[in-house]
């Protein structure tokens, strides 16, 4: 087995979508990022890079590269799945926090665990997605922050060779 642990923080932008897990969830602001700024996703991807002992997501996926400007932040999670995959690793589960004061997310959580388990390819029991307020403390105020960890197994010989053949 192998954990790995990813967080991300981004500033409030209030002319952008908010995005969370690959879900617009409705808000005033969004958040300010050179991809689509989905700090959960982010912080997924570098659990899942950290799993392994990848690169992280900014080495990976710099934001001074042009290619990611407004790159939908799915693409780097299924990056990082993939590779996941090549080294012979399966995701057991996914243990993720939203530290936001706005908007609140408990409305949201079960479309964000569902749309997480469909990139994953993992049943949605194996996703677990938790929201927190900074309870008005500062950095509440101007931003949104998350946090994951993941648990990889490793996938079985067999049914490795087996769905290269296949
Ligand atoms: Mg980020």
């Amino acid at each position: 087995m192998r954990v790995g642990i990813g967080y991300d923080i981004h500033r409030f932008d209030g002319k952008r979508p908010l995005k969370l897990g690959g879900v617009v969830i409705p808000s005033s602001r969004g958040l300010a990022g050179h991809s689509d700024a989905d700090v959960l996703l982010h912080a997924l991807t570098d659990a899942l890079l950290g799993a392994i002992g990848a690169p992280d997501i900014g080495e990976q996926f710099p934001s001074s590269d042009p290619r990611y400007r407004n790159t939908e932040s799915r693409h780097f999670l299924e990056a990082a799945a993939a590779q996941v995959r090549h080294r012979g690793w399966s995701v057991g589960n996914v243990d993720a926090t939203v530290i936001a004061d706005t908007p609140r997310l408990e409305a949201h959580k079960r479309r964000i665990r569902h749309a997480v388990s469909r990139l994953l390819a993992i049943h949605p029991t194996h996703v677990s997605i938790k929201a927190k307020t900074t309870e008005g403390f500062e950095p509440g105020r101007e931003g949104i922050a998350a946090q994951a960890v993941v648990l990889l197994k490793k996938i079985p010989r067999s049914s490795a060779s087996a769905r290269r053949k296949g």
